[in-house]
């Protein structure tokens, strides 16, 4: 199939050109900040794509432009057929990438080889065992340092998700850039963003200008050198020198990346989100299986688009509060 150019464009010019899929509600971690304490409420199979829905959705994308599809979740390696959609979306012309908690990669490793799968990205809030695991409210902590390793020793570009809380692990961030001095990783670090039941509030983030102090208190301005970043980039990148790795910082919160946003995210009941933050969803998965085109209704989904943070001014405490979106597991970070 002939890569078309790019013709998901909104109401601002923004071409739309990545596409997230996420393969399941499910994961086999409970990171607070992600997962309400709770849980979310248990759905019938039926109300989420299969394997063949997804791919059937995702060539449609293709067809309209889309150059990259990133796999998420929930956690999308726990999804019962996810080697098998993986591998076909590996036939696509497209750039293939997938965020994971890295619990179970080492059964993925060929799998990933086999659909051309280059960069993968895994979350990991801390590299204390006690704090992860308190924060993950599991107990994989080893296991998943051991896959880490695993993927760096098969030459995947690995980058590092850091959720940075406050009081909890921004003390960390000298740790976590300590090792892109002598690793190949490259480490983000990610400011804690408001869903519902994550008990967000404006004082627990931590912010990029804070983060970056905190690196320059370390190490010292002199030792970290600014890398450029692509048009696209929602990271803000820097390598220490002699560092192997990089580091970065994605400011979702106090900066947002909207003006050069090109992502279009597709949850695992098959509705368009155009936005991390917007309220309103467009079923596909439905429209799909009515045999209707769902193509008119991707491009309308994107010209509902809004300029910023789904029409948000500021994620201040009112916005919070009137904020009607989905738990970030059933989003798809
Ligand atoms: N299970 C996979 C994982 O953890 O990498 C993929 C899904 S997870 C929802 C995707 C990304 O969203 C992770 O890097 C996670 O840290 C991030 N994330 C989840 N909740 C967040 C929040 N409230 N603020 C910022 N990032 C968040
Ligand atoms: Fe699971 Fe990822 Fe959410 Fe953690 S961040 S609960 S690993 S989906």
């Amino acid at each position: 199939m002939d890569q078309p150019a790019a013709n998901i464009v909104d109401t601002f010019g923004r071409e739309h050109d990545y596409l997230r899929i996420s393969l399941t509600e499910r994961c086999n971690l409970r990171c607070f900040y992600c997962m309400p304490e709770e849980g979310i409420p248990l759905r019938e199979k039926s109300e989420f794509m299969s394997s063949e829905e997804t791919l059937a959705i995702a060539k449609v994308f293709v067809g309209m432009g889309i150059k990259k599809i990133r796999l998420t979740g929930g956690e999308p390696l726990v999804k019962k057929d996810a080697a098998n959609i993986i591998k076909e979306l590996g036939k696509l012309p497209v750039e293939l990438a997938i965020t994971t908690n890295a619990v179970i990669v080492d059964q993925f490793i060929d799998v990933f080889k086999e659909a051309g799968i280059k960069s993968v990205n895994v979350s990991l809030d801390s590299l204390k065992k006690e704090r992860f695991n308190m924060i993950s409210r599991r107990n994989y902590f080893d296991r998943i340092m051991k896959n880490i390793e695993l993927l760096i020793a098969n030459d995947f570009i690995v980058k590092i998700n850091v959720v940075v809380m406050r009081d909890l692990n921004e003390h960390e961030i000298p740790a976590f850039i300590e090792w892109t001095k002598k690793q190949s990783i490259h480490v983000r670090f990610i400011e804690f963003m408001p869903f519902d039941g994550n008990k967000w509030n404006w004082d627990k983030k931590v912010s990029f200008k804070e983060i970056l102090n905190l690196a320059n208190e370390a190490f010292g301005e002199s030792a970290i050198t600014k890398i450029e970043d692509s048009k696209n980039d929602t990271a803000r990148s820097f390598r220490l020198i002699n560092g192997i790795g990089t580091f970065g910082i994605i400011s979702s919160v106090t900066n947002p990346f909207c003006d050069t946003c090109n992502r279009i995210r597709l949850t695992a009941d098959g509705k368009i989100k155009n936005c991390l933050f917007s309220q309103d969803e467009t079923d596909l998965l439905q429209a799909h299986r009515d045999n209707l085109d769902i193509k008119p209704l991707i491009i309308s989904a994107i010209l509902d688009k809004k300029k910023q943070k789904g029409g948000a001014e500021e994620f201040d405490e009112d916005f919070v509060k009137n904020m009607q979106n989905r738990a970030m597991i059933a989003i798809g970070g």
